[in-house]
C-alpha cells in the first residue's frame, strides 16, 4: 500500500517538475526488451539515421566536419558507416561546445550538465528536455527489469551533493510530500566518517529500503562498518552498483551483509543508464534504443572476446548531438549471446577506465583491475590505492586492519612486481584512510601522474 502511494505521489511529483512523458519511454523500452534481434537492429538503424541526419542539419560541427569528409548521412546509413567519422573526445567537446549544440533548440529549451570529472577537468554539455524526460523513462524500465519499482523505497550512498535533498531547514508540506515521493534516504559518500555511518545506519534502520543504490567502493565501506561494529542488520531485496567498477567480492560481501540480489548498472551523467545486468548477471545488457556501443581496439571494432575502448552514439540527445563519444571506459565484447532470452547487445564485462591503467618500465600496459585483484587473499586489507609517478616506481597505499601481519609489506612488494615487473621500485604507505575525488565522490583506485610511452595494447 505504502509503495503504491509513495508511486502516485511521485507520478504527481513529476507532473509538478515538468517531466510528464516519462511512462512512454518507459513502455517504449519495455518492447523493446521482448524485440526479436531483428527487430531490435532496425529499430537501432533507425534512430541511428534520425539522430545523424538532424546532427547534420542542425549542428554546426558535424555539418563541417562530415562535410569535408564527403559523409552525408542518407536512408541507407548503417552502424558500420560511423567507423569513418572521428571520434568525440573529451577535449573536442569542451572546445567546440556551442557548435556541437544544435540550432533546432532555444537555449531555454536546453539543460546544462557536467560529467564527474574524476579524471583531469570538468567537461559541460547539453541536453534537451525530451531527452531528459525519454532518459528517466528507460532507467525506470532497466530497473523494474531488475525488480526495482516506483516507490519502493530506496538508500542511497552517492558521491554527487548536488543530486541529494538538502536536509537542512524546516520541513514543509511541500518538502514533506517531495521526500515521500521521492523514497530515498541518502548520504554523501565523499567523506564517509564513522558518525556519519553510524547516523546512516540508524536512519536506514527505520526507514526499512527495499533497494540499496550507489558506488560499490562506498557500498564496501558502509558493508565492513556494519560488520566490523556488529550492528543490527539492514536488509534489502535488490543492491544496485554504479559509476564504479564492481568486483566479484564487493558482490559476494554485499549479498552477505544486506542479503539481496546485486545488480551492476552502466550509467554515466552523458548518456544516462546505458547498460543493466540481467538475472543471469553474465554481463551487461545495452540499452540499444538509447544507445549505440562500438568497442574499439586501436581503432577498428574488437573481435569477441576482446577488451577495448567504450565508444558511444547518443541516440536520445537532440539538444546536442554526441556522435562516437570517446567514454574512456574499456569493455570486453561477449562472445555469445545471454541465455536469458533478451536480444539487446551484450558487453561481457568493464575493464575499467583507459585512466585507471598503468605502466611497466617497457611500456607495456597494466589493467588497474589486475592489481586490485592481487590483494583479495589478504582480508586485513580495507583500501589500496596505487599512485605511478613515473614507470620506473609504485606507490601503494593501503588501509589495513591495525597495521597488518608483519608481513603484508613484504607480499604486497612481491605481489605489485609480479605483475609490474621484478624491477619496479614499490613503495608500500600505510594509511588511516584514503580520500575520494572531491568533485565526484569516487574512489580511485589508480592514479596514474606519468604519460605514456607509447600508445599500448591493455594486457
Ligand atoms: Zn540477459
Amino acid at each position: 500500500m505504502s509503495r503504491l502511494l509513495r508511486s502516485a505521489a511521485y507520478g504527481v511529483l513529476s507532473w509538478h517538475d515538468g517531466l510528464t512523458g516519462w511512462r512512454t519511454s518507459r513502455r517504449a523500452f519495455r518492447t523493446l526488451l521482448a524485440a526479436s534481434p531483428d527487430e531490435v537492429t532496425e529499430q537501432a538503424q533507425r534512430k541511428l539515421i534520425q539522430l545523424l541526419q538532424h546532427a547534420y542539419q542542425t549542428v554546426p560541427y558535424y555539418r563541417e566536419t562530415w562535410n569535408r569528409l564527403g559523409f552525408a548521412p542518407g536512408a541507407t546509413t548503417t552502424a558500420a558507416d560511423l567507423i569513418g567519422l572521428p571520434l568525440l573526445t573529451r577535449d573536442v567537446i569542451q572546445q567546440q561546445l556551442a557548435r556541437l549544440t544544435s540550432e533546432a533548440f532555444a537555449p531555454d529549451h536546453l539543460d546544462i550538465d557536467c560529467t564527474s570529472g574524476t579524471t583531469g577537468s570538468r567537461t559541460s554539455f547539453y541536453r534537451d528536455r525530451g531527452c531528459r524526460v525519454a532518459r528517466i523513462g528507460r532507467q525506470w524500465g532497466i530497473l523494474e527489469h531488475c525488480g526495482y519499482r516506483p516507490g519502493d523505497r530506496r538508500g542511497m550512498i552517492w558521491g554527487v551533493a548536488d543530486d541529494l535533498p538538502r536536509r537542512r531547514g524546516a520541513l514543509t508540506p511541500r518538502t514533506r510530500f517531495r521526500r515521500f515521493a521521492r523514497a530515498n534516504e541518502s548520504i554523501y559518500c565523499r567523506v564517509m566518517s564513522r558518525h556519519d555511518m553510524l547516523d546512516y545506519h540508524g536512519r536506514l534502520r527505520s526507514f526499512r529500503p527495499a533497494v540499496l543504490y550507489g558506488y560499490p567502493n562506498a557500498i564496501e565501506q558502509f558493508a565492513r562498518f556494519i560488520q566490523r561494529e556488529r550492528l543490527a542488520p539492514i536488509e534489502v531485496k535488490r543492491i544496485f552498483c554504479t559509476a564504479e567498477q564492481l568486483h566479484e567480492t564487493q558482490r559476494e560481501l554485499f549479498q552477505e551483509v544486506f542479503g539481496g540480489v546485486v545488480f551492476n548498472l552502466y550509467c554515466s551523467r552523458e548518456h544516462g543508464c546505458a547498460g543493466f545486468e540481467c538475472r543471469t548477471h553474465r554481463g551487461l545488457h545495452i540499452d540499444a534504443g538509447s544507445v549505440l556501443v562500438e568497442v574499439l581496439n586501436n581503432g577498428v571494432p574488437a573481435a569477441r572476446g576482446e577488451s577495448g575502448e567504450i565508444v558511444i552514439t547518443d541516440l536520445l540527445n537532440y539538444g546536442m548531438p554526441l556522435v562516437r563519444h570517446a567514454t574512456g571506459d574499456l569493455g570486453t565484447v561477449a562472445l555469445e549471446p545471454c541465455a536469458c532470452g533478451c536480444s539487446l547487445p551484450l558487453i561481457a564485462r568493464f575493464d575499467g577506465r583507459e585512466s585507471d591503467i598503468l605502466y611497466r618500465p617497457d611500456g607495456s600496459v597494466v589493467a588497474g583491475v589486475l592489481l586490485s585483484h592481487l590483494f583479495m587473499g589478504h582480508s586485513s586489507i580495507h583500501l589500496a590505492q596505487f599512485i605511478q609517478e613515473d614507470i620506473t616506481s609504485l606507490d601503494v597505499y593501503l588501509v589495513a586492519e591495525g597495521g597488518g601481519p608483519p608481513d603484508l609489506r613484504n607480499a604486497v612488494v612481491q605481489e605489485s612486481r609480479s605483475v609490474m615487473g621484478p624491477d619496479v621500485d614499490i613503495r608500500v604507505h600505510f594509511v588511516a584512510d584514503i580520500p575520494r575525488n572531491p568533485r565526484s565522490g569516487k574512489f580511485q583506485q589508480v592514479v596514474r601522474k606519468v604519460k605514456h610511452p607509447a600508445r599500448a595494447r591493455v594486457s
